[in-house]
């Protein structure tokens, strides 16, 4: 059976990063894509855990190699994900999860619509609020700026197959567990299963 792709994704700020280590944590099956970023590490980020932050000269030189499934320039930095292995891990019926932003999602879904697309809501625009602010790394400016975004994200929101409300990390985690878990039996992709040719 082929690997899941799942791809998380919604705004700033909504707990994706958090929520999605919780998931991972407790799925270690679930192969994490490290994204490449020419934002600079945050105190604790490690080069190649979190991402793999390098130039935009890199980054350009990525793009023009045909390195990326997909990028996007997010809050004038940008991201991507990378290619290499993403085939290789679905063709060996290894899961890999995503965690991008909503215009790199929709992009990802234009390429593998097979994909299990989930979308993490904040439980309101004042939490998120709180949370950015919480978080500490953006100035005023840029705090206005990615509220006035989510608005926008939050509608695209409808395009996706799920999605999960992250009021508890453990219980938006559980929910993003069990997601996995239905989708691993759905019979579309478990038709080898049905071939009992020979069996008796
Ligand atoms: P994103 O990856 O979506 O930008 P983060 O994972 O960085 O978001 O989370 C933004 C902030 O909100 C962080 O400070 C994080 O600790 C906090 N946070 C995440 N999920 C929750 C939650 N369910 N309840 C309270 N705070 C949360
Ligand atoms: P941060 O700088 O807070 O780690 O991430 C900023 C935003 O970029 C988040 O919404 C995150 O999901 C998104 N992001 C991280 N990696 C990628 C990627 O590879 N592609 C896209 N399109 N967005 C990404």
């Amino acid at each position: 059976m082929r690997g899941l792709l799942i791809v998380v994704s919604g705004a700033s700020g909504t707990g994706k990063g958090t929520v999605c280590k919780k998931t991972l944590d407790a799925m270690p099956e679930v192969a994490y894509s490290i994204s490449a970023t020419t934002r600079a590490p945050r105190p604790g980020e490690v080069d190649g855990r979190e991402y793999y932050f390098i130039s935009r000269d890199e980054f350009k030189a990525w793009i023009a190699d045909g390195k990326f499934l997909e990028y996007a320039e997010v809050y004038g930095n940008f991201y991507g994900t990378p290619l290499n292995k993403i085939e290789e891990r679905l063709n060996r019926g290894e899961d890999i999860l995503l965690e991008i932003d909503v215009q790199g999602a929709l992009n990802v879904k234009r390429k593998m619509p097979e994909g299990v697309y989930i979308f993490l809501l904040p439980p309101s625009l004042d939490e998120l609020k709180r949370r950015i602010e919480g978080r500490g790394t953006e100035t005023p400016e840029s705090l206005n700026r990615r509220l006035a975004n989510a608005v926008a994200e939050i509608k695209i929101g409808l395009e996706y197959d799920y999605v999960v409300v992250n009021d508890s990390v453990d219980d938006a985690a559980a929910q993003i567990k069990t997601i996995i878990a239905a989708e691993r039996c759905k019979v579309e992709r478990n038709r080898d299963k049905f071939n009992l040719e020979g069996a008796f």
